[in-house]
């Protein structure tokens, strides 16, 4: 798609709060083919409402299966992703000139949220159907601290309490985060704790044991399983998260068009357990199925490339095989991927829905080592100054790859638009090792 008059200088295109979308999109409304139905771990029957009630409020149990095209954004919602959204399109026109290519690049940028990421688009929407459903406290497990930060930020705006088990290899070496959670009023635990049965079974193993995201799952998990007043918060790879971040791909089309663009020639994204890509990529694909041509690609980290050299079938999501079995692209709940930097990518399946388009050729993926992608986020760091989050520089690493296959007149050549999930502020060690040449 060639664009007669994208402005000539323009680089950002900030749209008005009243332009925020006041609808997540659904595209299981649109799917050619239906998606396969969770089944249960037990029965390995479709997952019934009641399966699921323990763990998650009504509301987002009705938004896992809705075929409803449009989900409004209630106003409650809305009026806290407003102090952060609609999030900056900004074309990468430095960047552009740095790699001599005559593509076009935008990036969507998620990283002016409360925590750094796209994460809170869905944590605040759990939040606000927790409280509404008259929850008082929401339990999460965390790696890095990403998603805990999310809920937690999210939580004290409904008045809802959130307990953190976080993995405590990483409660103990990167503590920024868990400050974070604890600024915005959550308590966090590092996991396994003494708190739960299974974290005790798991200490009793091992005294020594560095955790896991399994292991704070189950942690987590079994303190909503067990309080009536508590439930489960999950932070992608299900479809109500996929649905949340929906916002980003509506604002984006928006914001193409203040450039004076249609529909991308090629959009790229870091997936891990899918829900940013799916964010940004599910209104593109609508319009893809309404004729428009991009060409969507989900870039993953070639220590844990679960779209690109996964098997599509039925898997459980966790590592103890409890919770629900998924039709999606898997590496097996066993694989245990390298801890490479960009914790948010090493996980092992990839959301149901995300699977679902890829398998029915709507996406494309490909993976990318993880020098190449610090390497890219470099350059786009210097470019842009912005420094990405190492789960973002997958996506830029693959862009940037396509952009260099054209040269000639600047901006005569395709649109490129990057998702840009998160800043990389608190991953700073991380490419001190790459500027050091300690990256494995
Ligand atoms: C958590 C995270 C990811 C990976 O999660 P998805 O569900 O695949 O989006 C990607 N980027 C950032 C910045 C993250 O925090």
């Amino acid at each position: 798609m060639t664009s007669d008059a994208p402005s000539a200088s323009m680089v950002k295109a900030l749209l008005p709060e009243s332009e925020m979308p006041t609808h997540w999109y659904n595209i299981q409304a649109d799917l050619p083919e239906p998606m396969a139905p969770h089944l249960h771990p037990g029965t390995k029957e479709p997952l019934g409402r009641e399966d699921l009630a323990p763990l998650f409020p009504m509301a987002l149990i009705e938004q896992e299966v809705s075929q409803e095209r449009y989900v409004e954004i209630p106003e409650a919602v809305q009026e806290i992703y407003r102090l952060w959204r609609p999030a900056p399109l900004i074309r990468a026109r430095r960047l552009e000139k740095a790699l001599g290519t005559s593509a076009r690049i935008y990036y969507k940028y998620e990283g002016t949220s409360p925590v750094g990421s796209h994460k809170p688009n869905t944590a605040v929407a759990q939040a606000y159907y927790n409280a509404s459903e008259g929850i008082t406290k929401l339990t999460t497990e965390t790696g890095a601290g990403q998603w805990g930060a999310s809920p937690a930020f999210a939580g004290q705006a409904f008045g809802i309490e959130v307990e953190v088990w976080q993995v405590k290899a990483s409660f103990e070496s990167k503590p920024y985060r868990r400050m974070l959670m604890e600024t915005f009023g959550a308590s966090v635990h590092p996991s396994p704790s003494d708190l739960t049965e299974s974290g005790r079974a798991f200490l009793a193993k091992d005294p020594e044991t560095p955790g896991s995201l399994g292991m704070a799952v189950s942690e987590a998990v079994e303190v909503a399983a067990g309080d009536p007043e508590a439930r489960y918060s999950l932070g992608s790879v299900l479809n109500h998260v996929c649905l949340h971040q929906t916002v980003i791909g509506e604002e984006t089309i928006k914001q193409l068009a203040m450039f004076g663009e249609g529909a991308p020639d090629y959009l790229y994204g870091c997936a891990g357990g899918g829900s940013n890509l799916a964010g940004l990529a599910f209104p593109f694909i609508r319009e893809n199925l309404a004729g428009a041509q991009t060409q969507i690609m989900a870039v993953e980290p070639a220590a844990c490339p679960s779209l690109t050299k996964g098997e599509f079938r039925y898997d459980h999501g966790d590592v103890a095989g409890l919770t629900p079995l998924m039709k999606m692209y898997t590496l097996g709940q066993d694989f245990v991927p390298d801890p490479i930097h960009a914790g948010g990518l090493r996980y092992h399946g990839m959301a149901p829905l995300v699977s679902h388009v890829k398998h029915l050729g709507l996406m494309d993926s490909m993976s990318v080592e993880q020098k190449v992608a610090f390497e890219a986020g470099v350059e786009f760091a210097k470019a842009e100054g912005v420094v990405p989050a190492p789960e973002s520089t997958h996506g830029i690493a693959g862009a940037i790859g396509k952009a260099r296959e054209f040269t000639g007149e600047p901006g005569s050549g395709p649109s490129i638009v990057i998702g840009l999930s998160g800043h990389g502020f608190l991953d700073l060690p991380a490419y001190e090792s790459y500027v050091h040449g300690k990256l494995d």
